[in-house]
């Protein structure tokens, strides 16, 4: 396990805006908490606190969800043509791009991801997503429909459909992508006309306040993008019974969706659900083996395992079981740890104290359970939330470790004799998010894909994401699809207009 070492300067507008004590954005003014009360955002790689953040609550919910839907309902919103919401979508996109350093900055301090990775990956990306979907804001249509009414002979009709915005949209995201996330919620839900109120994870609310900044920049009306950072418990749960809110949408965890679809029977407002995984992934004895091992290392250690689509279940046929479990162990131990403003950074903490507990804890009951760890296996020193790249065998598909979803830098190697007897163990979960599969016979890999009941499957690639390509799950991993035109459906409404000739 090498240390990096060398911080990167902070940006003087990052630092700036670190020191600040944070509002929250409610019809386009920057507000205190009705509370008063704040709460603090730690810095992962040290546990000292980074910033002082407004602490939404009920009340601010009430008064988001207000000029949520007065911007709506009666707003300049409602009024624009979709060429300028799509306009003002691109504008959003650019002034992303123009801020990747800081933004990269805040996400890599708050999150605790190398700064490398945040300006390759979170920031491009997320801009790439709101361009996609400017495009789709003019691009949003109906059809028409022949009838044949059987009891109204003679009669002729002209029907046909409009795709109508869904309303006020209430979004609750995770912490482990948290501009990502921000961008795939908004994304397709101003395309749509829909507003919103947005709810970012405590433990990393400030990319989410500098978008904020970036949204009223670009020229969004006020009221349309409300942003309010609070706890789950508070914030969260009075967003998702909000019984003026016309839709939800939220990532995180499977446990925390279901209390979202309780609390959204209320109103019967829309949900979607983006939840955890436990995704198998999958090399076969033919598969081109140095793609493949630096491919299952990369499909559980990218963003240091805190991806719902992370490869956390490795199963590699018998004959060559030894030598890939061998190659991505030397790879973990090669990664490189440190601060992720750190020079040389290739993993850094995890995102916080209650999650490297979570994850130790995962850690001991698979050594209690008979596993045994081949790289890491433990937490790496005594400040911030390191924990080692880990590569566990001795597993078998009973194993709390093998079943549930860990979240962290730990992957449980399996090994299987043929496709017949690998199917079934791959779907042994109550997840489907994604799944990855490694053959250089294209024949087998498309026919396993066909098979596996989750909502990616990757063919000799891992953790390839497109705004183009749709995300989501099969089974507790969720409902609906983020991205490409299927979140458009998450986002409108159909309605059928009939007109008798
Ligand atoms: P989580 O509790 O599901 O948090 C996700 C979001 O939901 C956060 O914004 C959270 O707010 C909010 N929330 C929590 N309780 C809520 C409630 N009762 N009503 C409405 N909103 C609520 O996830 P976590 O506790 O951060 O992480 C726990 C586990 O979830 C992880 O170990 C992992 O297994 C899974 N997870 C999955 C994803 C994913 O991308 N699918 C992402 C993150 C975590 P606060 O953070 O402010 O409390
Ligand atoms: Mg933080």
């Amino acid at each position: 396990m090498a240390t990096a070492a060398s911080a990167t300067n902070l940006e003087p507008s990052v630092s700036s805006f670190v020191e600040r004590k944070h509002k929250m954005l409610i019809d386009g003014k920057w507000t205190e908490s009705a509370s008063g009360k704040t709460f603090p955002t730690f810095n992962p790689a040290t546990g000292d606190v980074l910033s002082e953040v407004a602490e939404g609550d009920r009340e601010d919910i009430n008064r988001a969800v207000k000029a949520a839907r007065a911007a709506f309902e009666s707003g300049p919103w409602s009024k624009l043509t979709p060429s300028e919401r799509g306009r003002l979508i691109w504008k959003l996109a650019d002034l992303i791009e123009k801020h990747t350093e800081e933004l990269a900055q805040i996400e890599s301090l708050d999150n605790g991801k190398p700064l490398t990775v945040a300006r390759a990956a979170d920031a491009p990306l997320a801009a790439d997503l709101f361009r996609y979907m400017a495009g789709w804001a003019t691009k949003i249509e109906g059809t028409t429909i022949p009838l044949s009414v059987p009891y109204t002979p003679g009669t002729q009709y002209f029907a046909y459909t409009l795709r109508e915005p869904v309303g006020v949209v209430g979004q609750i995201i995770p912490w482990n992508f948290p501009l990502l996330m921000a961008a795939w919620k908004l994304g397709p839900a101003l395309a749509c006309g829909c507003t919103v109120v947005l709810k970012p994870a405590e433990q990393t609310p400030l990319s989410a306040l500098w978008l904020g900044e970036l949204i009223e920049e670009a020229g969004l009306p006020a009221g349309v993008v409300n942003i309010v950072p609070g706890y789950g418990e508070t914030a969260g749960a009075a967003l998702a019974a909000h019984p003026d809110v016309d839709k939800v949408a939220f990532t995180g965890s499977t446990e925390v969706g279901k209390l979202i679809l309780q609390a959204a029977a209320g109103n019967l407002k829309k949900v979607s659900l983006e939840l955890g995984g436990k995704s198998p992934n999958v090399v076969f004895a033919d598969a081109d083996r140095k793609s493949a091992i630096a491919g299952a290392a990369g499909a559980i250690f990218f963003n240091h395992g805190q991806c719902c689509c992370a490869g956390s279940r490795l199963y590699v046929e018998d004959k060559i079981f030894d030598e890939v479990v061998d190659g991505v162990a030397q790879r973990a131990n090669r990664i490189r740890m440190g601060p992720g403003l750190e020079t040389g950074t290739q993993m850094g903490p995890l995102v916080s104290e209650e999650q490297l507990r979570r994850v130790c804890g995962y850690l001991e009951s698979g050594k209690a359970q008979g596993a045994k760890a081949v790289a890491g296996g433990e937490r790496m020193g005594e400040k911030g939330y390191f924990v080692k790249p880990t590569v566990l065998v001795n597993t078998n598909d009973k194993m709390k470790i093998v079943q549930e979803e860990i979240f962290g830098p730990v992957v449980t190697a399996i090994p299987f004799r043929d496709p017949e007897e690998l199917l079934p163990k791959a779907n042994d979960s109550v997840y489907g998010l994604a799944a990855g599969v490694w053959s250089s016979d294209i024949k087998k890999a498309h026919a396993l894909a066909s098979k596996l009941r989750a909502g990616t499957v990757w063919i000799n690639c891992y953790n390839i994401f497109d705004a183009a390509l749709p995300f989501g799950g099969y089974k507790q991993s969720g409902w609906g699809r983020e991205m490409g035109r299927q979140a458009l459906e998450l986002y409108t409404e159909t309605k059928a207009v009939c007109a008798a000739l």
